[in-house]
């Protein structure tokens, strides 16, 4: 399998030998999750983890799973409230209220200062992960609005509060955070993940705060938030990787959405060459069931074939009954889905390669490397013509110059688009050091321009061979 596998490690997940089956089973990252524990609850699982790094010979990596700005609501009188839709409540700081003119209104306790004073009028609040939405009313004091239960559920105590898709400017990392991350990087963690990160200053404060500590650790960063999904092009030029996390980015964005979100930020990050996670229900029927949904199979499926690096595992192996298994079947699912990306990716090969050769896909690469480092000029050694005509036959923007200590191919190669034949002595240099040596002395050529070079570099006792070499070179 060549996808990676990460499991969240919990109550179900943390005993040494059940550790040892997932490594078995094909875990190399185990995901500590800092909201449901601090350092100290850590410190054993990760003394444990590295012990069995050592029994088994494999690098295994810690990543440390910070909760960020996540609100959730306070105490509801009674533990919980039933509510119907439509029904009004009251939602803030009870305690500053004037006394709101109904007060046999529920009301669901919420204290942060700097959301209820972002919050307006119109506002949709999803509680529970969206499991309820309100409708924010008109506002009583600073602290305390009526709101409009738009479906009927129950609300209990100490749910998560998001406003979806509002930007409210709150940094990533928070001063819990901070003071967990240092722990953590005491403790020897190898990557973090910051939650709710929405703007690239997020990256860097926490790149900032880990340098600060002494450390250098890759920062994932998870994208829930619309506004990071928006500014992902900057975020990807701070972070180091990128995680789909698809359980906050449901909430704050349509779930209809969603598959699609994956498959532009999956791409994005393929782009760029930053590792990506797909996070969050990939298996998440196996935490009561010894085998999956169809439709989560193929879910994982997809991910890989999205082009996924890593796929993650939550409550399934943190709470589940069956965690070795849910990481035996994803991948048994992963591996089957990779050889489709294989065959297709042979098959994107084969199309591009039905008509051409090797050195032909030498020679466009040349001319592709041309361009991305400005060079200006491509310089190939071709004894026979047939390099440079390749080279010729993808009309570069810069000027081909064609050396060969041959006559007749330097005759040849004037009818070649874009080449200018050079004449050069068949002296004890290597084809490269014939190139490196023209070069250097042809005087057009200023100091500080570079070059793309092409040569067919014999062995020792060959006397020649097909172009095998593409050097970037600085005179
Ligand atoms: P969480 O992040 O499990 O820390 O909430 C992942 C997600 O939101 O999908
Ligand atoms: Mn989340």
């Amino acid at each position: 399998m060549r996808t990676k596998i990460i499991a969240t490690i919990g109550p179900a997940s943390s005993s040494k030998p059940v550790l040892a089956r997932l490594v078995e089973a094909g875990v190399r990252i185990f995901r500590l999750n800092f909201s449901h524990g601090n350092a100290a609850d850590f410190e054993g699982l990760i003394a444990a983890i590295r012990d069995l790094e050592r029994e088994y010979a494999v690098p295994l990596t810690i990543l440390q799973d910070l909760p960020g700005p996540k609100f959730r609501i306070g105490e509801i009188n009674g533990g919980s409230a039933q509510v119907e839709k439509g029904q009004k409540l009251l939602l803030g700081d009870g305690k500053e209220a004037p006394g709101p003119e109904d007060g046999s209104r529920v009301l669901i306790p919420f204290t942060h200062r700097q959301i209820l004073e972002s919050m307006e009028e119109g506002d949709i609040i999803a509680l529970a992960d969206g499991a309820l939405q309100l409708l924010v009313g008109k506002r009583f004091t600073p602290g305390l609005f009526e709101v409009e239960a738009l479906s009927s559920g129950i609300i209990t105590s100490r749910k998560g509060l998001a406003l979806p898709g509002k930007p409210v400017r709150l940094a990533a990392l928070t001063e819990l955070d901070r003071k967990n991350l240092a722990d953590g990087l005491r403790l020897g963690v190898d990557a973090v993940a910051l939650s709710y990160v929405q703007t690239p200053e997020d990256i860097r404060e926490a790149k900032q705060f880990i340098r600060e500590q002494g450390c250098n650790i890759p920062v994932i960063a998870k994208l829930e938030r619309r506004n990071a999904v928006e500014n992902l092009e900057a975020i990807l030029e701070e972070t180091n990787i990128v995680m789909v996390a698809r359980g906050d980015l449901g909430v704050e964005c349509p779930l209809e959405d969603l598959p699609a979100m994956q498959k532009r930020i999956i791409r994005a990050c393929n782009r760029a060459g930053k590792p990506v996670i797909v996070a969050t229900q990939m298996l998440l029927s196996m935490v009561h069931s010894p085998s999956p949904t169809r439709a989560e199979v193929t879910d994982v499926a997809n991910a890989v074939l999205d082009g996924a690096d890593c796929i993650m595992l939550s409550e399934e192996t943190a709470m589940g009954n069956y965690p070795v298994e849910t990481v035996e079947y994803m991948d048994k699912i992963a591996s089957s889905a990779e050889q489709l990306l294989q065959e297709r990716a042979l098959g994107q090969l084969d199309k591009l390669a039905a008509d051409r050769t090797v050195p032909d896909f030498l020679a466009f690469s040349a001319c592709l490397l041309a361009r991305r480092s400005g060079a200006s000029a491509l310089v190939a050694h071709s004894r026979s013509g047939a390099t440079a005509r390749l080279l010729s036959a993808h009309q570069p923007s810069q000027p081909i110059f064609a050396l060969t200590p041959c006559r007749q191919a330097l005759h040849d190669l004037n009818f070649s688009w874009g080449v200018k034949p050079c004449l050069i002595k068949e002296d004890g240099f290597t084809h490269l050091e014939r190139v490196e040596n023209f070069i250097e002395a042809h005087s057009p050529f200023t100091s500080g321009e570079v070059f793309v070079i092409t040569a067919g570099q014999p062995k020792k006792g060959q006397s020649s061979i097909e172009t095998n070499l593409v050097k970037i070179y600085q005179k």
